[in-house]
């Protein structure tokens, strides 16, 4: 640390990881993490930021996302949509498979990486599709670099992709478990949810309720323990995406219990949003599987509290304002933005003391990274990881304004809510790409993430059969 100066130094900040918290500064050079110090030596650097009154989170990795590109370019496409990500603090994003085309052969991936490396203002990594007709790919898929897997075990893209039967799901496990891959997914039962869809309109309901009210938990609960029962067949690495269901819990809790590798993500709309906030704001809150009654919601914060829950994604799903404001809520299309709103949702939670800045971390970067083998290069502030960095300042306060959004959607459920807590600065691998909220990036900076080999990382606090209570999740 002698004589050459650093690219860049960040003085006089608090960095956070899951085990706690300590002032330091940190030292980057060719966009890896150097050095972490004292703060009161004084680094030369060719930047220097004052972090002072401000903690340093693990660039934040959101699992979940839907950037339309190629096919709804309308909607939302990898540059609007990685800006988004930037403002929002997060660093690495992962590309859902079902896009037009879908992700579900090598010409389409490579189409998609192609558009990615051009466009992508932060890291990112690609799912492929796991479809009903595209057995015969998951193993090229998996060679030409794939993050995952991902299937839509009710439907996607109002039933253009329609899921694998279970014949078909049981082979594709075990292709997947034989290339060493994690595949997640969004469980739901079709029939279940296509049964009652029909009967509630054919009694005439059109009120958002409705909705939640075709889909119920039952719908989850029985794909996911479903999607286990496969999953350990086969030896796979699960993740259950988006879980919103009290009911699925004990089925994921118990398969931990038994030692399998299921991991789970929840989102901010099922954490701080119930059927009542469903029917009183209509289509912009029509996502699937459904914002739920009064109750899950608290299932999903004692899931959290307990270690239960791995993870926090959005499943940011763009769609022109139009096709969010119809009067019928079965004409409005499901899925709702969310990368750029979903880290000041959850500080404002950390400030009223509903989860330690530290487990907001650990959900948000740690366990994302062990999830899908990219810790401790990413999901970690430490010597020799990437230099991603989320810098947060707990006291700004705001008001979410959809008009003020990166992303081509500018129709929000949460315009209006009250925050406070906000990422300020947003730095891919040494580059800032935001700064005070405004993009500093250039798109095309962003690169896919390079996963390690070998055995999966095991999640600290949240692995199977441990037990962490309320009292120490609060605690910093
Ligand atoms: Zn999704």
């Amino acid at each position: 640390m002698s004589g050459a100066k650093f690219d860049l130094v960040i003085r006089g900040g608090t960095v956070v990881s899951p085990d706690g918290a300590v002032r330091a500064s940190l030292a980057i050079d060719g966009g890896i993490i150097v050095g972490i110090g004292d703060d009161d030596v004084v680094l030369p650097a060719r930047e220097t930021i004052d972090a002072s009154g401000r903690h340093l989170l693990p660039g934040l990795i959101d699992c979940h996302v839907h950037l339309r590109d190629p096919g709804t370019l309308e909607a939302e496409d990898w540059q609007t949509g990685t800006a988004s990500a930037a403002c929002g603090g997060v660093t690495t994003v992962f590309d859902m498979p079902s896009t037009d085309p879908p992700v579900s052969n090598v010409a389409n991936l490579a189409l998609k990486q192609g558009i990615a490396a051009k466009k992508s203002y932060v890291d990112y990594g690609i799912y492929g599709l796991l479809g009903h007709d595209n057995l015969a790919e998951l193993e090229s898929l998996s060679d030409h670099g794939v993050v995952g897997f991902k299937c839509f075990m009710s439907s996607s893209l109002s039933g253009r992709l329609p899921p694998p039967d279970d014949g078909t799901l049981v082979e594709a496990f075990r292709t997947i478990a034989k290339q060493g891959k994690r595949c997640i997914v969004h469980a739901e039962n079709l029939a279940i949810i296509s049964y009652f869809e029909a009967k509630l309109k054919k009694e005439g309901r059109t009120d958002p309720r409705a909705h939640a009210d075709s889909r119920p938990p039952v719908a989850a609960a029985e794909a996911v323990s479903r999607a286990i029962v496969f999953a350990e067949h086969a030896g796979m690495r699960l993740h259950i995406a988006h879980e919103t269901s009290a009911d699925a819990l004990p089925y994921i809790a118990a398969a931990r219990a038994r030692g399998l590798d299921v991991t789970v993500e929840t989102c901010p709309q099922y954490l701080l949003l119930t059927a009542d906030d469903l029917a009183e704001k209509g289509g912009v809150l029509r996502c699937n599987p459904p914002i739920r009654n009064p109750g899950h919601d608290r299932a999903l914060w004692q899931g959290i509290a307990s270690g239960q829950i791995d993870a926090i994604a959005t499943d940011h799903a763009p769609h022109l304002a139009a096709h969010k404001t119809k009067a019928s809520i079965w004409d409005n299309h499901c899925g709702m933005i969310g990368l750029e709103t979903a880290a000041p949702l959850m500080l404002t939670e950390v400030n009223r003391g509903r989860l330690s800045l530290s487990r907001y971390v650990e959900l948000s970067a740690a366990n994302p990274a062990k999830i899908w083998d990219l810790y401790p290069r990413k999901g970690a502030l430490q010597v020799g990881s990437d230099a991603d960095i989320t810098i947060v300042d707990m006291q700004r306060e705001g008001v979410i304004d959809q008009e003020r959004l990166q992303s081509k959607c500018r129709i929000s459920g949460w315009h209006g809510r009250k925050v406070q807590g906000m990422p300020v600065c947003t730095i891919v691998r040494g580059r800032i790409v935001m700064r005070d909220g405004r993009l500093e990036g250039t798109p095309g900076w962003g690169r896919p993430v390079r996963q390690h080999a070998g055995p999966p990382n095991r999640l600290s606090k949240a692995a199977a059969g441990e037990k962490r209570t309320p009292a120490e999740g609060n605690q910093e």
